[in-house]
């Protein structure tokens, strides 16, 4: 079936050559884990341990508060918990359970499903919701929430989104090489869940490896799944864009997928609800690239949550060279990390390391209204002028303008001859104007 292209979009340099061809490696996270409590969309988890508790792999150490939007958080290793304190989280600062780990990898009994796939599409949520997944591409929504859609919105089309568009990032290409079976059983649990819609993965065409173990691992189960291979563009990873590349359907401003009848679920986050529901895993581990022309060893790691950042660097030998930025996820959409001290969260893909020569930022220049950012904005905003409005604080115009619609892909302050910090302003004003709708 014939792809389109969404409108704008960039090519940004890939980078992906350091690691697309590098295995995940399982990664020992060392000795101290820290879990914040709010690594999801909704409500902070409340802990279930305590100081000096002596806890297990795969056991419950936190969940959201009854009725509240949220998903369990599981240990990742054994140990004894050390704290439950303020720590440093991407971002600022978050209440955090702090784990000595024993370095034992003494695990809970795991509930084994040989018969999962007769299992009633409540009891699938059910387990997803307990196991704690949450979306792997790092908008980290609650799973089992995202697949009860309400049911004045039907759902005629599944999309598995393996597009991983960011460049430097290639753990879900790993992911969708090396537990391609995994991912084809995920999709058999989402065939329970939605047994009329049609399911699609969309990847991009420079992922034939990736291709070929999906088609093949479709095809050893009798699965009814497309391959579509995508063109390479920018941000083509992104639900919106990759939706109307797949179906041709615009999510209308200010709504979700289920508004054209779409879902959309990350490859890696497919996985895990097969490992969940058919072994009993609860969300532990997950994939990360550690990457960049500043770190020694780039790979794929599997990496046990609450693994601190600077654990993943000394693993990947270290720097390479002066660092001069430490981002946590790719470099379009990823935020800059001012220390090293913070762990691993649920929405973790990446850590990158560019050396200080590749982060010279130079000074902002006036706009020379050449027009660059509006051609490349895939939402069909005008950055300039919302830049604009966000540096005189007009928050109402900023909303009128559509500037809630900004998906803060970059793909402007990407091409902006005057590198106007244009994402970055954007994505101010739209949590300033967010918060003054919430009083
Ligand atoms: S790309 Fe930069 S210089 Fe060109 S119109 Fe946009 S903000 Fe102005
Ligand atoms: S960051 Fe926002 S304004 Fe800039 S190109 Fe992306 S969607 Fe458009």
């Amino acid at each position: 079936m014939k792809h389109r292209l969404f409108r704008g979009g960039v090519h940004p340099e890939g980078g992906k050559e350091l690691t697309k061809d590098k295995p995940i490696v399982p990664l020992d996270p060392g000795g101290t884990l820290v879990f914040p409590l709010s690594q999801h969309i909704g409500a902070p988890c409340l802990p279930l341990v305590e100081k000096g508790q002596e806890i297990l792999r795969g056991q419950l150490i936190a969940s959201p508060p009854e009725g509240r939007l949220g998903v369990a958080i599981h240990s990742s290793v054994s140990g004894k918990v050390k704290s439950i304190e303020m720590r440093p989280v991407v971002g600022g600062r978050g209440v955090s359970v702090v784990v000595e780990n024993d370095g034992l990898a003494r695990e809970v009994s795991f509930e084994e499903r040989p018969r999962w796939r007769e299992l009633s599409r409540e009891s699938i949520l059910s387990i997803i919701s307990e196991s704690g997944i949450v979306g792997l591409g790092g908008a980290c929504f609650p799973t089992s929430v995202k697949l009860n859609p309400p049911p004045d919105s039907p759902i005629d089309t599944v999309i598995l989104n393996g597009a991983e568009c960011e460049p430097y990032l290639t753990c879900d290409d790993r992911i969708m090489q090396e537990h391609a079976d995994d991912v084809a059983c995920g999709t058999e649990l989402l065939r329970r869940i939605f047994p009329d819609a049609r399911i699609v993965v969309g990847l991009e065409e420079n992922k034939p490896e990736a291709i070929e173990a999906l088609s093949g691992a479709f095809a050893a189960i009798g699965a009814d799944v497309e391959v579509r291979a995508l063109p390479v563009m920018y941000p083509q990873g992104s639900e919106k864009q990759l939706i109307f590349a797949v179906t041709g359907r615009s999510v209308p401003s200010g709504k979700l997928p289920c508004a054209v009848g779409c879902l959309v679920q990350n490859v890696a986050t497919v996985r895990n609800m097969y490992l969940a529901v058919a072994q009993g895993r609860p969300l532990m581990d997950r994939v990360i690239t550690v990457t960049g022309e500043g770190i020694a060893e780039p790979g794929n790691f599997l990496v046990p949550l609450g693994t601190l950042v600077s654990r993943l660097i000394e693993v990947a030998g270290g720097f390479k060279g002066d660092p001069g930025k430490v981002i946590a996820g790719g470099p379009m959409m990823g935020f800059a990390l001012t220390r090293l001290d913070v762990p691993v969260v649920k929405g973790t893909s990446g850590i990158l390391v560019q050396p200080r020569s590749m982060t010279l930022v130079e000074p902002e220049r006036d706009c020379i209204r050449c027009g660059r950012c509006i051609e490349v904005c895939p939402m069909g905003l005008e950055p300039y002028r919302l830049n604009r409005l966000a540096l005189l604080e007009d928050y109402d115009a900023f909303v009128d303008e559509g500037g809630m619609d900004c998906i803060e892909c970059g793909s402007c302050s990407y091409t902006c001859p005057s590198m106007r910090y244009l994402v970055q302003s954007l994505r101010e004003a739209k949590r300033t104007a967010a918060a003054r709708r919430r009083k």
